[in-house]
């Protein structure tokens, strides 16, 4: 079959379907499946993404045939309305729509209404016997078209109409009669002329091919591109148009317009949730010019407002709209986000998606699905991101913290935050640049926004429903926000707002709750969120379905008890130099350290065992049962030591060492390339009074545990290994002190010895290594590192450009290079396996709480990963997800 620019669809019967995203991206695909479902679709037809694509690659040129395809759909499209295009009596009108493969709402350009002209206008209000709605879809297009297709700025319609306005004392549209329509239409056509020097084009064939370019350039408008580059969507991809006759819903008040969710997008609550306005056209909903009414009855109650719902005021089409939504829902088996309008009682859908949705409601909505039977439990795992569930396990305001509420409005988006006022969105973007908390404070926002919005931690409008413009987008980024808090008045030029009497400034501190509507004054205390069922639900399905096992990186009681609760099973990574810092501990530290011999080392070293044992003790107790990864000192020595003129003044003074001393050992200490310096277990192998003094520390309280009737699981891990040698050297004494610490204490514990691959030549020599050592971590973090040569501390200057300019695709301390460190990592599996095939292996990195490294893991058959307390539950769904995409 030869190529086609055109699809076109009618209720009934279309030539494409939902799987033809990328030709006719999602809004035609979705047409085209809601047609062949026979839902009350208005007829039109698609071109394609391709023509797009053609028209960027040829010079802004339309590919051939594409003039005469489109000429071909026109004439069916008016055979099936029995209207004609630019007919004087009974006039075609059609919306011109963009629609690209992924959802990007309100980036690029629609045009409604079009095919009128001044004849035309009067062929529609003779034919629909109203001459006042006629006029007022022309000055609609007039100002849309305007605006879009010939760049005349919206403001110049707004300021004309708004003097008209003034002028006949009228403050909505729907009071302006059809005689001053005509004189507002007048004066924005003159006004259109004097921009232009040309008069308003009144041929609909030149308006059509006017709307089609200028939304195939849409596609490439700097809104779209920033949001293209947020998303990670391809600039090649193009965006499709819709040309579809078009309904009204502006023909009086048994007419609306409206959007709705099958559930409600912010809690995933199972209820239908949406807004309409009477006697109106789509775009009035979303701009936030009217206040829009509730769709159902409960959710106007809900909100204590008194203007009727739809199920109220039209209960036969709300009814005939649920189950046509029923239906999508079923059809689609996921949430749906649909655009539509009433004409005069009849109904239409005009757009459907799969609906974007908050984490909290991601979850749930998944969870219930499934539990409805709509959807599986490994569908419901694979549709939860993993990494959107860190924002659940997020803090929300404290409910016990005073407040005082400075103004209430809807809640848009949930989360909490607190930050610094900002009235545009270059100033959001500076301050944030600056490090600053800033809350973006808006009347309404606009696509221009964007920048703005993503650099706040939230955002305020004062006008807007909870589909505004703000609202989607906010809850799209995981932004919390609150809409149409009507109680401020906003003064963006003098840089404050006043709500309830108060005046509040740039740059002061204000709070707010996305949950509930607040905004509050100052900032407010937060606390750490409950978790629902949901949560828990789906971390059940998880471990059903993950093979990796998901363990910790914890030194505190604390963080091992949370990671616990988040499902952690055991400990990765204990770093055991985080316990030297404890104030009380890091006067012995420097003791040892300072001391002048071995012998001097001992003596400060047995001050520090016994609280050392007490906290592995503590983290036996806690992980009972489960292994506890015990790392030995890492870090280079002179960490310990103080470093400003003052510190080491306040050192001096406490430890009675000279302050001479202490420079002198500062400086004999300090190291040139400490990364690559005396550190890991040279500093065990140099000084082994150390690392005994742990050993004997470590298992004098897995004995103590034990005898106390616990199940202490130690593993003894060694930092940066490079040689077998070392690994025997260190094994060896780590056997000793356990046989001398069994004998002394009459118990026995099991423990296993094993090493972290954090050296290129380790893990070549895996398999040498394997012989002594009984598990390998791979510490990706200096394995990074290492097999880079780049220094994570000092990477930021040239790390950033390096994303910028595509020779990083990501940074490689954040996700694992699979290509590099993972090829390291896959041998040292392989030949570590080789010499003990029972081998126990896992990574202990940032990397572990990665999604896409955790797939990696998954992949070459590591048996855990290791990640902080707060990442285990996203590692667990990860690993579940790794799991059931690779079985598919
Ligand atoms: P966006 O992607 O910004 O939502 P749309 O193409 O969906 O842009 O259109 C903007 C508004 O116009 C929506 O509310 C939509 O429902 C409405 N609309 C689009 N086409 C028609 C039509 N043929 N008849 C009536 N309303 C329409
Ligand atoms: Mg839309
Ligand atoms: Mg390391």
């Amino acid at each position: 079959m030869s190529k086609h620019w055109v699809y076109a669809f009618r209720a009934g019967q279309a030539d494409g379907d939902a799987t033809m995203k990328e030709l006719l991206g999602g809004k035609g695909a979705n047409l085209a499946e809601m047609s062949s479902l026979n839902l009350p679709v208005p007829p039109g037809f698609t071109i394609t993404t391709e023509a797009c694509v053609h028209y960027y690659k040829n010079n802004s040129e339309l590919p051939e045939g594409l003039v005469a395809e489109v000429e071909r759909a026109l004439a069916e499209l008016e055979s099936t309305t029995a209207k004609g295009f630019g007919n004087v009596d009974n006039p075609l009108l059609v919306s011109v729509r963009s629609g690209a493969r992924a959802s990007m709402p309100g980036m690029m350009d629609t045009v409604l209404n079009l095919g009128l002209n001044d004849a035309t206008v009067d062929g529609l209000a003779k034919l629909t016997g109203d001459e006042r709605f006629a006029l007022d879809c022309y000055r609609r297009f007039i100002t849309m078209y305007s605006n879009v297709v010939l760049g005349v700025s919206h403001h110049s319609f707004e300021d004309i109409l708004d003097d008209h306005k003034d002028r006949l004392g009228v403050s909505v549209d729907t009071d302006i009669t059809a005689k001053d329509w005509r004189r507002v239409v007048s004066d924005y056509k003159d006004m259109v002329k004097s921009e232009l020097g040309h008069d308003f084009p009144q041929d609909p064939k030149d308006q059509l091919w006017g709307a089609v370019k200028a939304v195939f350039g849409s596609w490439m408008n700097d809104r779209a591109k920033f949001y293209r580059k947020m998303h990670d969507i391809p600039e090649d991809w193009g965006t499709a148009v819709n040309v579809q006759s078009m309904v009204f819903g502006n023909m009086g008040e048994t007419s609306a317009t409206g959007v709705a969710f099958t559930r409600n997008p912010s809690t995933g609550e199972g209820v239908l949730y949406g807004e309409f306005l009477l006697n109106a056209q789509g775009e009035d909903v979303v701009a936030g010019i009217r206040t829009p009414q509730a769709l159902t009855r409960r959710a106007r109650e809900e909100m204590g407002e008194k203007s009727p719902s739809m199920e109220e005021s039209l209960p036969d089409v709300f009814a005939q709209f649920k189950s046509t939504v029923d239906i999508l829902e079923r059809h689609y088996r996921d949430v749906q986000d649909v655009e539509f309008t009433v004409e005069q009682g009849k109904l239409f859908m005009l757009q459907t998606r799969n609906a974007k949705r908050t984490s909290k409601a991601a979850l749930k909505i998944a969870v219930d699905m499934a539990k409805e039977g709509l959807i599986t439990s490994q569908e419901a795992l694979m549709r939860v991101d993993p990494g959107s569930l860190d924002q659940l396990l997020h803090p929300m305001l404290d409910p016990k913290a005073e407040k005082v509420i400075i103004a209430k409005g809807l809640p848009a988006s949930p989360g909490a935050a607190s930050g610094k006022i900002v009235f545009t969105a270059d100033d959001a973007v500076r301050l944030s640049a600056a490090g600053e908390d800033v809350i973006l404070v808006r009347d309404e926002t606009s696509p221009e926004d964007i920048h703005g919005m993503h650099a706040a931690k939230a955002i305020v409008t004062a006008r807007g429903g909870m589909t505004s413009h703000a609202a989607v987008v906010a809850r799209g980024m995981g932004r919390p926000c609150v809409s149409g808090a009507g109680e401020m008045q906003i003064y963006s030029d003098r840089g404050e707002f006043v709500a309830r009497g108060q005046t509040f400034r740039h740059g002061e501190v204000i709070t707010l709750d996305g949950s509930t509507g607040e905004i509050i004054k100052g900032a407010v205390r937060m606390i750490e969120p409950d978790f629902s069922e949901d949560f828990h639900q789906i971390m059940a399905w998880a471990d059903e379905f993950k093979r990796l096992e998901v363990r910790t990186n914890a030194e505190t009681p604390a963080d091992a008890r949370t990671a616990l609760g988040f499902g952690a099973k055991g400990i990765g990574l204990c770093r055991t130099e985080h316990m030297f810092f404890d104030d009380e501990r890091i006067a012995a530290v420097r003791e040892m350290i300072l001391a002048d011999d071995e012998a001097g080392r001992r003596k400060a070293l047995a001050k520090i065992q016994p609280m050392q044992q007490n906290d592995f003790a503590e983290l036996f107790r806690i992980m009972d049962g489960l292994p506890v990864t015990v790392r030995l000192l890492d870090p280079p020595l002179h960490e310990f030591l103080p470093h400003t003129e003052e510190d080491v003044r306040i050192v001096a003074e406490a430890s009675g060492v000279g302050a001479e001393k202490l420079y002198k050992r500062t400086k004999e200490l300090s190291e040139t390339n400490p990364m690559l310096g005396w550190r890991g277990c040279r500093l065990g192998i140099t000084f082994p009074e150390i690392y005994e003094s742990q050993l004997r520390a470590i298992f004098h309280a897995a004995v103590e545990v034990q005898k106390a009737g616990g199940t202490p699981v130690p593993e003894i891990m060694h930092p940066l290994v490079a040689t077998s040698q070392e690994m025997v050297n260190l094994t060896d004494m780590t056997h000793r002190i356990a046989a001398e610490v069994f004998t002394e204490t009459g118990t026995k514990v099991a423990y296993k010895t094993g090493t972290m691959i954090e050296l290129p030549r380790a893990a070549l020599l895996a398999d040498k290594l394997a012989q002594s050592a009984e598990f390998f971590s791979f510490g990706t973090n200096d394995l990074t590192q290492t097999t880079y040569g780049i220094s994570r501390d000092d990477s930021g200057r040239f790390l950033n450009p390096y994303i910028e300019k595509g020779i990083f695709d990501k940074d490689p301390f954040v996700s694992l290079d699979q290509e590099g460190v993972g090829a390291l990592i896959s041998i040292a599996s392989q030949k570590g396996k080789t010499t003990r095939p029972d081998i126990k292996m896992g990574i202990c990195g940032e990397h572990g709480g990665d999604p896409a490294s955790i797939a990696f893991c998954h992949a070459i058959g590591l048996a855990y990963v290791s990640c902080s307390p707060y990442r285990v539950p996203v590692a667990r769904l990860a690993a579940a997800q790794a799991a059931i995409g690779s079985a598919k």
